[in-house]
């Protein structure tokens, strides 16, 4: 596969054109921000870490009837995946209170949520992605009908209903993540984007110790040496 042009280049990523139409490549750069992009910094081999963990996780959902981009794993900071419309809605789910859930809303952090509660975000820097309703997501054409949003809402609960236990069983709360989606050339929703540390929020069951991108966000420390960890946990070392 041979790659190409770059399309377009994100926070934590890169997006570069194949000699195949439907094909894409993704390069996970060791770049972090946090805040919208005010707090900056990178850390050496956080993008191959966060290739990596996606790699598996895709894998285990599409194992588990989850339709994604992933096509493969390229080498260690580069991810061959279907090229599709991103649709601009962060769906994040939450399984635990915490972050913008406490600050907006007073939740104690750390409370478990009764149910599993999903939200949407726009994604939109300038706007500092905001919170989004289904009116919201309609009037801005980001869908064209209410049935996708519910599909969104579906997936996202069929995604945390194999992640959480999946974790669990590795000793980790999933606290909360935030998943994107896209459309295919045939028009279907499936997932895209990535699944890692960096989008996630994991506890360590014991010792309650972050283990994700808040490392970064709260000045910790640790980062690499913590998704490193995630990353063994999922392969079982
Ligand atoms: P919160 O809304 O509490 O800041 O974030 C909820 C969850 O979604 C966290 O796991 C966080 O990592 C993820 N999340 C929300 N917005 C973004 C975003 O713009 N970028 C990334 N990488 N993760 C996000």
């Amino acid at each position: 596969m041979e790659k190409r042009e770059l399309l377009y280049e994100g926070k934590a990523k890169r997006l570069f054109l194949t000699d195949d139409e439907n094909l894409v490549i993704s390069e996970f750069k060791d770049d972090l921000t946090a805040f919208n992009g005010e707090k900056k910094s990178s850390e050496a081999g956080k993008g191959a870490l966060n290739n990596k963990i996606s790699t598996e996780l895709f894998k285990l959902l599409e194992a588990n009837g989850i339709q994604t981009h992933f096509v493969k794993m390229l080498d260690d900071n580069h991810m061959l995946h279907t090229k599709v419309d991103v649709i601009l809605i962060e769906v994040i789910v939450r399984n635990i209170a915490t972050g913008s859930l406490t600050r907006n809303l007073g939740i104690k952090d750390g409370t478990i949520l009764p149910f599993t509660l999903v939200e949407f975000d726009y994604k939109d820097d300038d706007l500092g992605d905001p919170k989004l309703n289904d009116q919201h997501a309609l009037i801005l054409g980001l869908v064209e009908h209410q049935d996708e949003l519910d599909k969104l809402r579906r997936m996202a609960r069929q995604i945390n209903d194999i992640l959480k236990p999946y974790f669990a069983d590795k000793g980790l709360n999933l606290v909360d993540f935030k998943l994107e989606f896209g459309k295919d050339k045939s028009g279907n929703i499936i997932l895209v984007d990535e699944i890692s540390p960096d989008n996630c929020r994991f506890w360590d069951m014991e010792s309650g110790e972050k283990m994700d991108k808040d490392r970064f966000r709260q000045g910790l420390g640790g980062l690499t040496v913590a998704y490193e960890q995630v990353l063994n946990r999922i392969l079982g070392k």
